[in-house]
């Protein structure tokens, strides 16, 4: 597979150019090599988008009994499922991540689809409150409109299904703007739609740039809701960019997260957790556990054999099986990937490399790489790398990597390792981010929320969070009985 089809939009229920019949290149990450055009949408695109998504969140896709709507939902997890085997070396050969890791993410996105369908129909229920037989008062939840889904470059598939899945099964029409380095998986994706034959409408996906697509999506008046998984400026500003017309934002947002490893902790498993939760995804992962905290007591030795790990990693053809760690998205990223390495050395960090295959010199490889001699106020141990390198520190006691662990920005996840139960609970506690894994890796269940806090993000998708994000409460009261009504205008005056 060497050159994909162009891409076009789906709007409408159609495969169409852009408006401007502009196109951009879609680059291969392990050659450099461009593998396809993609159109290039503008607000003139997003308009007839949200013009098609909110005549079939009025029309068709509206008035469907909900057993209805949530067929179409089995529907997609069926052919996603279908189609793992076509779907993951597209995302593989899109991003450069390794199929091995792909392919598990594409089945989480059909597992993602039906989970939500079951929670629609379990989950459709409202409060009631009876008041002295005189009234009811009873709450219903009812789909929005106008979903807008801004989404980042990395693992586009299924961070897309995730909001998409709890979008359509809570009956809203979605249009989903893709990151612009990873576009491809979003048009099999609609494929997929237009195959399990959704109204006309009601998923629609607008290619293009950030500063045009996807601000014209934020801004647009009929959009009602904007859920964004990205950079934290970008958030901000979409989060300010919304207010203008109101919109419910969500905003899953940047990460430097913790990992902490006491010296009572499974040595082996948690050097496991601690490899894998790094380079894993090629590093490009919000939840990376991008800064390494080891007790003092362990710390050469854990040192150490992470040292003998790295150069076993193997780095290579992100559509080869075997591959462990593959090219970087883009030669953008790349670069700066590469300068934060050189800023590490700049600021006195000493940098531990694995080493790429010659043959591979035409891809975006970065090595997994160890920041060592780390300190947490420079600035490689406080911004986010998002790349298959992690800065290493030391600390002495509990206390100390409680405050160590909180000084960032970001809030998104954090790891504690130690076989000290309570220990365990408390430094997770003390951690202050949305999600901390005790001796565990980044694993959920899909009834649980994710997302992060401070500058890592604002909401929660996941379980009953995105049911609720994506659905008016609304509140009905029925009088059961005559009761008093003051009687203004009534008295004579
Ligand atoms: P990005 O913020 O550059 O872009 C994300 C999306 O926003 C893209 O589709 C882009 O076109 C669009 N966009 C850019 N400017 C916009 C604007 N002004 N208005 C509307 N849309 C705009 O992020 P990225 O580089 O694609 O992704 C990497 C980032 O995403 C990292 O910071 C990573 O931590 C974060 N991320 C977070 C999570 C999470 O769940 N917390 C998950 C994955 C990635």
């Amino acid at each position: 597979m060497s050159n994909l089809k162009d891409i076009q939009l789906y709007i409408n229920g159609e495969f169409i150019d852009a408006a401007s019949g502009k196109t951009f290149e879609n680059i291969n990450p392990f050659t450099n090599e461009v593998i396809n055009y993609i159109a290039e949408g503008d607000a003139a695109d997003i308009n007839s988008a949200v013009e098609a998504a909110h005549r079939a969140f009025h029309g068709e896709w509206g008035q469907l009994k909900v057993s209805e709507r949530l067929k179409y939902i089995y529907k997609i997890a069926d052919l996603i499922d279908e189609h793992i085997e076509e779907i993951a070396p597209l995302e593989s050969m899109d991003t450069g991540l390794p199929i091995s890791q792909t392919k598990n993410m594409v089945a989480r996105s059909a597992q993602n689809f039906r989970f939500y369908a079951e929670m629609v129909s379990n989950r459709l229920v409202g409060e009631a409150y009876q008041v002295d037989d005189e009234f009811i008062n009873y709450t219903i939840h009812k789909p929005i409109g106008v979903a807008g889904l801004i989404t980042p470059w990395n693992a586009p598939f299924m961070l897309e299904t995730w909001k998409i899945a709890p979008a359509l099964a809570t009956g809203n029409t979605v249009v989903l703007k893709p990151g612009e380095w990873s576009p491809v998986t979003a048009n099999r994706l609609a494929e997929i739609i237009d195959k399990a034959e959704l109204p006309k409408g009601v998923f629609n996906v607008v290619h293009g740039f950030g500063e045009t697509a996807g601000a014209s999506l934020v801004a647009h008046p009929n959009v009602q809701l904007i859920s964004f998984t990205g950079e934290t400026t970008t958030g901000s500003e979409i989060i300010k960019n919304g207010a203008d017309t109101l919109k419910r934002v969500s905003a899953e947002l940047g990460g430097k997260s913790p990992i902490i490893v006491f010296d009572d902790a499974d040595f082996d498993r948690a050097l496991d957790a601690c490899t894998w939760g790094i380079f894993s995804f090629n590093g490009e992962r919000c939840t990376a556990n991008s800064r390494l905290f080891v007790q003092e007591s362990i710390y050469e030795q854990f040192v150490d054999a992470l040292k003998e790990r790295i150069p076993k990693i193997i780095v290579g053809d992100p559509l080869n099986n075997e591959t462990e760690v593959g090219p970087l998205i883009h030669i953008e990223h790349f670069n700066n990937v590469k300068k934060y390495i050189q800023l590490a050395k700049d600021e006195g960090a000493e940098i531990y490399s694995g080493e790429v295959p010659k043959e591979f010199g035409k891809g975006n490889f970065v090595p997994p790489t160890l920041l060592l001699n780390v300190t947490n106020e420079m600035r490689v141990a406080q911004e986010e790398i998002f790349g298959p390198v992690m800065a290493v520190m030391k600390f002495t006691d509990e206390k100390e990597v409680i405050r160590l662990a909180n000084d960032t920005k970001y809030g998104l996840a954090g790891y504690v390792w130690t076989n000290d139960i309570k220990r365990g609970h408390r430094v997770a506690q003390g951690v202050d981010s949305g999600m901390v894994w005790i001796n565990s890796q980044n694993v959920r269940d899909l009834r649980i929320p994710f997302g992060g806090s401070k500058y890592s993000g604002m909401g929660r998708e996941g379980g009953h969070y995105a049911f609720d994000f994506y659905t008016e409460t609304q509140v009905i009261h029925v009088a059961l009985s005559d009761h008093h009504i003051p009687q203004f205008g009534k008295k004579e005056k």
